[in-house]
């Protein structure tokens, strides 16, 4: 089954095109790692998938819903496919516990006490039940990252996209997040990861995109991509 469909999407900012006709399919429990050069369109084409942009023309179905029918619900999408962006975007004045329970007792109707449960199986998850009560800014951005990762499980989203993850990390850091991605992947999460992580890309994608100028301009398997001929 079909979790993003993509056909012919076009993303026009002024007279620049950043995606030209793109069109990709992400099926259930795949893992796809999008490439390329800075300004190429990775971050546009993901953005795109929960409307955080809006596409200009083109057909994008995301879960059986077609995110440019008006009539379709925003937030449900958003909720089904949660993202992960480079810089946290954690609530700097709520706890960790508090920042993994909002939205599941605002959007998702949960107690309060089902919510911290959930939250708390999350930490482990990520291994940070120790910072439950710690506030985002007293954490290593690594740190953030996990706890952010574990907040978008929290919606319990049926594909996780990922832009740039790692890339405003210090680099001893990029280990714990990736490892926490890497996990998820096995447990079978649908994946959209932007990355310059070519470690990453080889271990876990399914399949890999390379764009460039707004285009997909190769596609295949991590093998294709990384293996000498
Ligand atoms: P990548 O993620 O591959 O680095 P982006 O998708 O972020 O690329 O950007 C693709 C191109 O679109 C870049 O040239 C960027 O400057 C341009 N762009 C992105 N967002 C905007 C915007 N809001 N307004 C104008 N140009 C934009
Ligand atoms: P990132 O690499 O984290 O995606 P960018 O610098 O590409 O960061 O983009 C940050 C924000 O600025 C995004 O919201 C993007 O849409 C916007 N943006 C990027 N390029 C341009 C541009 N040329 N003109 C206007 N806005 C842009």
């Amino acid at each position: 089954r079909k979790m993003v469909e993509a056909t012919e999407i076009v993303k026009i900012y002024g007279s620049f095109r950043a995606l030209d006709r793109v069109s990709l399919d992400v099926f259930d429990g795949e893992k796809v790692v999008i490439i390329g050069p800075s300004g190429s369109g990775k971050s546009t084409l993901l953005r795109s998938i929960n409307r955080l942009e809006e596409i200009d023309r083109g057909k994008m179905i995301v879960d059986g819903m077609d995110i440019m029918d008006p009539k379709t619900d925003i937030t449900k999408v958003r909720e089904e496919v949660g993202m992960v962006f480079q810089s946290f975007n954690l609530f700097p004045h709520k706890t960790v516990l508090e920042n993994l329970t909002l939205a599941q007792i605002v959007v998702r109707k949960r107690s309060k006490f089902e919510a911290e449960e959930k939250a708390m199986m999350l930490l482990e998850k990520v291994g940070l039940v120790a910072k439950a009560k710690a506030y985002p800014g007293n954490l290593s951005g690594g740190q953030q990252q996990r706890v952010a990762i574990a907040r978008s499980l929290a919606m319990d989203p049926k594909m996780l996209l990922f832009d740039e993850p790692t890339s405003a990390l210090d680099p001893e850091m990029i280990g714990e997040v990736l490892d926490v991605m890497k996990d998820l992947a096995r447990d079978g999460m649908t994946m959209a990861v932007v990355t310059h992580e070519m470690g990453f890309a080889r271990e876990v994608a399914d399949r890999v995109i390379f764009m460039d100028a707004g285009r997909i301009v190769e596609e295949g398997t991590p093998e294709h991509f990384f293996t000498a001929p």
